[in-house]
């Protein structure tokens, strides 16, 4: 993988692009993806948004977030932009198999594919150009520094600062983590400048749900949390009849797994859900427990060093047996 910035020179030529994101998105992929996109259309690229997955309609808002494509709902449509592609960036994911369905389409394309993600380790064998920097706060940063790096910061206009005020925003968790460096203010503060109205994209992300939601929250936090005080740890499972019972969609439940760290001495919490397609994982520290080695030796996943998530092929039963087993073998780390 070449550094991102030999790519610099070659901005100046109308490419057809590409822009992927990992399943699910959240915020820093589409908002990352969506900043990437309005600033190469303004320098004359052709570019398209492909998400692998549908995504939470707290992302609506964002500026051109209709004219993504759902790849799984639209693969034809999906696969002939992909045929025409000169450049595929590839944002916030560090291994294909993040992309679901569209993994190995993605492996085929005989085209530039180009990586910003801020995850451990990704497989950059799969990239002719990119950057992956464990350090930066959000992809969204990432894009912040490839428009400056490549010399287009007076392009920074209001579309492109929301979008990536959005995913700065929610993956330090409202600026609280370690990831939120002197640079990430200096980014904020260069993103209030083209008038970016903050409180209103908060509003957006955070105050936007149904009832349903607060009562699903309400009552998964009552009946189907458990504290390991000895172990320091949290679990919260969840069976797919509570999703169905309280019409949990896409997002809805992005954040729970935070709550039970508010609790004193928590190191580390796991969300487990029978999402139904598959049992899906999340976990979350504080301090100096790696869920990422964590989530990549019991979960086939991955992530950062305090935020990862996985899946598993079992029952919700045999997962969450296999989240306490494990959470017993590491209890000396959790101490
Ligand atoms: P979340 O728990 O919010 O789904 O994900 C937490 C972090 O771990 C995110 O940065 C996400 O991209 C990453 N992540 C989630 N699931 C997986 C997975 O199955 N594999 C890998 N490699 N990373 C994941
Ligand atoms: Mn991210």
């Amino acid at each position: 993988m070449k550094p991102i910035q030999e790519l610099f020179p070659l901005l100046s030529q109308p490419r057809k692009v590409v822009i992927v994101m990992h399943q699910k998105p959240d915020a820093d992929a589409m908002g990352s993806s969506l900043g990437l996109f309005h600033f190469l259309t303004a320098l004359g690229h052709s570019a398209t948004v492909i998400s692998p997955t549908n995504w939470a309609e707290w992302l609506k808002w964002m500026p051109a977030c209709n004219g993504v494509i759902d790849y799984e709902y639209h693969t034809d449509k999906g696969n002939t932009v992909l045929d025409q592609a000169e450049w595929v960036f590839c944002l916030d994911f560090n291994t294909l198999a993040r992309t679901r369905s569209m993994a190995g389409k993605l492996k085929k394309l005989d085209c530039t594919r180009i990586l910003i993600d801020h995850h451990q380790q990704p497989e950059t064998e799969r990239f002719a150009y990119g950057i992956s920097d464990t350090n930066k706060s959000s992809t969204c940063e990432m894009v912040y520094d490839f428009i400056v790096g490549s010399g287009h910061a007076d392009g920074i206009n209001r579309d492109i600062a929301a979008c990536l005020y959005a995913g700065v925003m929610t993956d330090t968790g409202s600026f609280r983590f370690p990831g939120a460096s002197a640079a990430v203010h200096r980014m904020v503060a260069a993103l209030k400048d083209t008038g970016l109205n903050h409180t209103k994209i908060h509003e957006n992300l955070f105050d936007n749900f149904l009832e349903n939601r607060l009562r699903f929250i309400g009552y998964v936090l009552q009946s189907r949390m458990d504290i390991y005080y000895e172990y320091n740890a949290a679990l919260i499972s969840i069976p797919w009849k509570d999703l169905v019972r309280f019409e949990i969609k896409t997002g809805d439940t992005e954040g729970l797994v935070n709550y039970p760290l508010s609790i004193q001495g928590i190191k580390m919490a796991a969300l487990i859900i029978d999402r139904d397609e598959e049992i899906k994982c999340s976990f979350r520290s504080k301090g100096d427990f790696d869920v990422n080695t964590f989530a990549r030796k019991y979960f086939e996943g991955g992530g950062h060093y305090n935020a990862a998530g996985g899946h598993s092929s079992g029952t919700l039963e045999q997962t969450v047996q296999r989240f306490i087993s494990a959470m017993k073998e590491n209890s000396s780390q959790l101490q």
